[in-house]
């Protein structure tokens, strides 16, 4: 379901469907799915602010691309997907789980 959604949206993905990201590159989203589900699923709350900051603690804080001082290059420069898609694979997770988050605080 995320790959069919988020994909599809990605700005990465090509003409023919395929990841361009360069060799050197991974896919975070899909590098530490396990762990975004899991704090998805950890988290109960109907604002998208509590799961957005969970996937900051849990997933961005084990991520060798965050720096000590929490800072990430690759958010700053939009290339990370999970970050770029957080708020498209919230609701994908919100869909498959039939919850409804508040969209008032939404600002990612
Ligand atoms: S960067 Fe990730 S989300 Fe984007 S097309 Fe590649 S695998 Fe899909
Ligand atoms: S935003 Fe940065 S630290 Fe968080 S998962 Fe993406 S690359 Fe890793």
């Amino acid at each position: 379901m995320v790959r069919s959604r988020i994909c599809r949206e990605c700005e990465v993905r090509t003409a023919e469907g395929a990841c361009d990201l360069p060799e050197n590159e991974t896919c975070k989203l899909f590098e530490l799915f396990p762990l975004v589900a899991q704090a998805i699923l950890a988290t109960d709350s109907d604002d998208i602010q509590d799961y957005i900051r969970a996937i900051r603690e849990n997933v961005c804080s084990v991520c060798l691309d965050q720096r000590l001082d929490g800072e990430c290059a690759l958010r700053g420069r939009m290339r990370c997907a999970l970050d770029s898609h957080l708020v498209a694979i919230v609701e994908v997770i919100e869909e498959a789980t039939g919850k409804s988050f508040r969209r008032d605080s939404l600002t990612a």
